[in-house]
């Protein structure tokens, strides 16, 4: 047994390259596959890594299916967990950009705190593959038209996926500032959310990039996790008198330079340094930035969106659209891995209701 695993994994690589060019050039069973590449006896002992694989197979040849959802990260496999229990014939096409990528800790979600967001996708990933009529396409869905029956989704590698019902759960995407050193720092030491990182900091000496009625907010709040903080403005401060002094009480100072680049090692964040060559040491920086959706898809199909530019749903994740659910950041400001699965759940389970008492009342009328 042994060893016809590890000829079968050798096999796997081996075959790897021709599977591709099989799926690819439209040979598109897994029978054929496996008489064509001569894996017939060895078949019998493919373990379920393969098993795994080959549902790439039943991807690519398989065009309409019951549902879409746009977005494999958390809340997309969540949704499609609910969907794939509920045994819905579901395509998940994903990117394989979450926001969260670069973050080398995620925190605040039970049973995983502490893990690599890219641990806590793939284990959720594997347990998702477990439903047989789960299925996986990895690439970008460039456009989405209305059909008679349902909707049509086109990817940027030519692909066109049909479903009768779509879930978006795309996520947003971080505007990032023109800062020297910010980028590389995101999610590592500069920081949205003190939920998120804000113990791993505790008590360190901080910094809050913002201005304004955001500024003074955001100060008040993270003073929960350290008293050492400074409000930097980025240019001339827009806080009130009042708020200047509240802040001021509180040995919270306000910096009203421009703020050029970011000293940092690998992302861990060592000084501001300001335009005028001046610098001050810091461990950590939160800011809030702008975002826009990381997909625009639901805005092609006439999803609302809300003032803040999330997608409109209701409680059960319906958006303005008959027949098309929305979850996870994409649909809301409460960012965190938890809400994400919490919402995507909830859009599986609610898309799953629709249609069994959809084809329950189809039948009734036969
Ligand atoms: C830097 C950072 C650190 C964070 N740290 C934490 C933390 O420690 N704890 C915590 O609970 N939360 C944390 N969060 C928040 C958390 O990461 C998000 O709430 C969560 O990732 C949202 O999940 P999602 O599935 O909605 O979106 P995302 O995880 O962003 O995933 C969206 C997915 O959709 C795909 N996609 C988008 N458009 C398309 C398209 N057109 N076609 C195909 N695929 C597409 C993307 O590639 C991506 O894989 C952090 C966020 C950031 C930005």
């Amino acid at each position: 047994m042994q060893f016809n695993f590890v000829i079968v994994q050798h096999s796997l690589n081996a075959f790897a390259r021709c599977l591709q060019s099989i799926i690819f050039f439209g040979v598109n069973t897994r029978r054929r596959f496996i008489k064509k590449s001569g894996l017939g006896v060895l078949a019998l002992t493919i373990p379920v890594e393969f098993e795994l694989f080959s549902k790439a197979i039943n991807m690519v040849s398989k065009k309409h299916f019951e549902v879409i959802i746009i977005g494999g990260s958390y809340s997309g496999l969540a949704a499609a967990m609910a969907l794939g229990r509920a045994l819905r014939n579901t395509l998940v096409i994903d990117s394989g950009k979450p926001c969260n990528r670069q973050t080398p800790h995620s925190h605040n979600f039970l049973t995983q705190d502490g893990k690599t967001p890219q641990e806590i996708a793939t284990l959720g990933k594997q347990q998702v593959a477990n439903y047989s009529t789960i299925h996986f396409f990895d690439g970008l869905a460039v456009n989405g038209t209305k059909t008679k029956n349902g909707f049509d989704i086109q990817t940027s590698s030519g692909e066109v996926f049909s479903a009768s019902k779509l879930v978006f759960a795309t996520g947003i995407k971080d505007l990032i500032p023109k800062i020297n050193g910010f980028k590389e720092s995101w999610g590592i030491s500069v920081l949205h959310c003190p939920y998120c990182h804000g113990y791993e900091v505790r008590n360190e000496q901080t910094g809050i990039l913002g201005n304004g009625d955001y500024g003074f907010e955001f100060s008040t709040f993270i003073s929960n996790w350290t008293p050492y903080l400074t409000l930097f403005t980025n240019g001339k401060s827009t806080l009130t008198k009042e708020q200047s002094t509240r802040l001021k009480n509180r040995g919270i100072n306000v910096i009203e330079k421009e703020v050029k680049e970011l000293n940092h090692t690998k992302g861990y964040v060592e000084h501001v340094v300001f335009n005028d060559g001046t610098k001050m040491e810091v461990k950590a920086i939160y800011s809030s930035l702008p975002f826009e959706q990381h997909c625009t898809i639901p805005e092609q199909l006439g999803c609302e969106l809300t003032e803040e530019g999330y997608i409109k749903t209701d409680d059960l994740q319906r958006v303005s659209i008959p027949n098309i659910y929305a979850c996870g950041d994409s649909t809301t400001r409460m960012r965190t891995v938890a809400n994400a699965v919490s919402m995507g759940t909830t859009a599986g389970m609610m898309l799953n209701k629709e249609f069994v008492f959809e084809n329950f009342k189809a039948t009734e009328n036969e």
